[in-house]
């Protein structure tokens, strides 16, 4: 399905009724967090670049209009940063499977010794 960004108006191939190209949500991700690293008031909008009549912390865009586009972006990071979060959990199943194959492995080891101690009584 093909939809315009609403944000640079490029067409591009949308997904699930995506509202924004992928290099924008990238480009406002980035904006956005060096915006909170600085502790800085954002003067222009991180969505349109107009500027901010009342800058405030924590407030990033110009417009009500802006700040539900940037909500949506929002929507789009926290799906994705879930996905990555599961596959590192995939990840750390596995290294705790082979922790414990190994450890059973030293038990088993420790288990034959013993028998064999007992087998010299
Ligand atoms: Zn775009
Ligand atoms: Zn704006």
């Amino acid at each position: 399905m093909r939809s315009y960004c609403k944000i640079c108006g490029k067409e591009f191939e949308g997904e699930n009724n995506r509202k924004f190209c992928a290099v924008c949500v990238d480009l406002i991700r980035v904006k956005r967090e060096k915006a909170k690293e600085k502790h800085e008031r954002t003067e222009h909008c991180i969505i349109c670049g107009a500027k901010i009549e009342i800058p405030r912390f924590n407030k990033f865009t110009c417009s009500d209009e802006c700040s539900s586009l940037l909500n949506s972006v929002y929507q789009i990071n926290r799906r994705r940063r879930r996905r990555k979060k599961n596959a590192k959990i995939g990840q750390s199943n596995l290294d705790q499977r082979v922790k414990e194959a190994n450890e059973s492995g030293l038990t088993y080891g420790y288990y034959m010794a013993m028998k064999r101690g007992q087998g010299n009584d």
